[in-house]
């Protein structure tokens, strides 16, 4: 790290070294740590003290921010169960039959949700690209309920045509679906769970 010398020509590198120090270890430790000669001019140095006292004012504020409580979004907890139970899948079946020409193929529960959930956000994002719309605005959050009949949770910019953006999803994702699963492709509902928001236009 580079950074601009004080007005009596030195860096404050080794301050920041200094209060991280003193932050992780505590002053006194801090001090046994580190330089002689920096601990010397410290103590006769204005510059130098105004920049330590400002540093460790801002590594309070860093302690601080992380002792904060987070709040978690109501929905992200109902949200991240549902997603678990759907890839848990059903345990009496656990699997989706496809008949085909010599045999049956089995596609285990979980691969159906994985499958829809990586499809949808594919097309999700082949979707946003051609709407114009910029990284991030349109969002799969999760994909719920049962093998047969999934729930694709979604997070569509405020503003937009909501409904019609769910509508074409509904319908790429279906037909992909369909391809890849054939009869045993499920039904595909979109919800739209969370509005995002445009922002530079
Ligand atoms: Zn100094």
């Amino acid at each position: 790290m580079t950074t601009q010398p004080l007005e009596c020509g030195r860096t404050p590198d080794y301050l920041l070294e200094l209060v991280a120090d003193e932050a992780v270890d505590g002053p006194a430790r801090a001090a046994v740590h580190a330089d002689r000669a920096d601990l010397a001019h410290l103590a006769g140095c204005r510059y130098c003290g105004a920049e330590a006292a400002r540093l460790r004012v801002d590594w309070a504020r860093v302690h601080a921010a992380a002792r904060a409580p987070v709040d978690v979004p109501v929905a992200l907890v109902s949200r991240t169960l549902a997603t678990l139970g759907a890839i848990r899948g059903d345990p009496a079946t656990g699997h989706v039959e496809i008949q085909q020409t010599g045999g049956t193929l089995w596609v285990r529960d979980r691969v159906v949700v994985v499958l829809a959930r990586e499809l949808a956000r594919d097309l999700l994002g082949e979707l946003r690209r051609r709407w114009g719309l910029p990284d991030g605005t349109c969002r799969v959050l999760a994909v719920t309920g049962e093998p047969h009949e999934l729930t694709v949770q979604v997070a569509l910019p405020y503003g937009g045509p909501l409904r019609e953006f769910a509508e074409h999803l509904r319908v790429r994702l279906a037909g992909a679906l369909q391809v890849q699963l054939g009869t045993a492709a499920p039904d595909v509902s979109i919800e739209i769970t969370d509005v995002t928001h445009v922002t530079g236009q």
